[in-house]
């Protein structure tokens, strides 16, 4: 065990488990017990550590549990926000050793492809980078971190998939599923319209913005659909939101449009870039991130860079070409001749 544990209650019945993460930048994951008798339930189970320490991480997702007033075995379903690894890595544990069925948006088996095949994953990532003006020598290095089954206890299915809309009553609250994709295409929040309390996974967080990704083969828009999936959560207006990362925090509306606003500044950033001549996607980020990156960010700055160009490219504002070396670039789109004067 690695942290304190302790009993924290945002809501009555409604428990912040916090699980240790192995990450500087990201030490900390968030599950979340909702407790109702026979359908008490768990939201998301934490990262399964490589190692050996702790039986994986497993003592701290037991001691957190504990701190509750319950057992694992008290737990009859869990539900898994999306595929990530602080979320769902020790998902196959759990239902094993808890005997109890998981709950995921179904949208996932393409998720868990990742998982299944890191390899098909890594040579499609490594294409999509070269042909977007990655030098060759650096793409290799930037392809490396695509390998994550080493944190995930196993690959297990889930036995309830749900699309989003169903409601599962737990305790003295109906929870409603709310499909909001873009962070991971099979990304799920839950929300307890009676009391205006929204789990949010990753979708909306207190400090960060989540990670937008482009894999080219997976989500086609995806921070289109990460941006029609903040609408939604500004709809809804929670007065709590509990978060996956961070301390629970009010006004989800309020934290909804600032992220879309971050969003749009960078996709005006990237207009402005490819204003008068063409880039590559690798300039831009480049361009919008700065030049002294690690790999690990780099890529992650490549992949949200990509994510950012292909929705402008989709909604006719910027247009690809071909260099003759079979590179991309991207330039504004021209309009009538007073608008590219403005
Ligand atoms: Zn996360």
């Amino acid at each position: 065990m690695r942290l304190e544990h302790r009993r924290r209650e945002p809501a009555p019945g409604v428990f912040r488990l916090v699980l240790p993460l192995p990450f500087p930048g990201l030490d900390r994951v968030n599950a979340y017990l909702l407790a109702g008798g026979i359908d008490t339930t768990l939201v998301d189970c934490g990262i399964y550590y490589p190692d050996e320490e702790d039986d994986h991480g497993w003592a701290d997702v037991e001691a957190a549990i504990g701190a509750c007033g319950m057992a694992v075995t008290d737990i009859k379903r869990l539900i898994v926000t999306h595929s990530h690894i602080d979320h769902y890595g020790m998902a196959a544990t759990f239902v094993e050793r808890a005997g109890c069925d998981l709950w995921m948006h179904d949208a996932v088996d393409d998720d868990l492809a990742a998982y299944r095949d890191p390899e098909g994953t890594r040579s499609r990532l490594r294409e999509l980078f070269r042909e977007h003006g990655v030098e060759p020598e650096e793409v290799d290095e930037l392809v490396r971190f695509e390998d994550w089954r080493g944190f995930v206890s196993g690959l297990v299915e889930p036995d309830v998939k749900v699309s989003g809309s169903e409601e599962v009553e737990i305790g003295p609250r109906t929870w409603q599923f709310v499909y909001t994709p873009g962070h991971s295409r099979s990304h799920i929040c839950l929300a307890s319209l009676g009391d205006g309390l929204l789990i949010s996974g990753d979708h909306l967080l207190p400090t960060i913005t989540p990670h937008i990704d482009y894999r080219r083969g997976a989500e086609d828009d995806p921070l289109g659909d990460f941006l029609k999936s903040l609408d939604v959560v500004e709809k809804l207006d929670p007065r709590l939101v509990l978060p996956g990362h961070g301390r629970p925090f009010e006004e989800g509306a309020e934290r909804a449009r600032i992220v879309a606003r971050h969003h749009d500044r960078r996709l005006g950033a990237i207009l402005q870039i490819v204003r008068h001549e063409p880039h590559t996607a690798d300039e831009i980020t480049d361009q919008i991130f700065g030049t002294t990156l690690l790999n690990f960010e780099r890529r992650l700055a490549l992949g949200e860079a990509l994510a950012h160009i292909r929705y402008l490219a989709r909604r006719g504002e910027i247009v690809r070409t071909q260099r003759d070396d079979g590179t991309f670039v991207y330039q504004k789109a021209s309009r009538r001749r007073r608008d590219e004067d403005d």
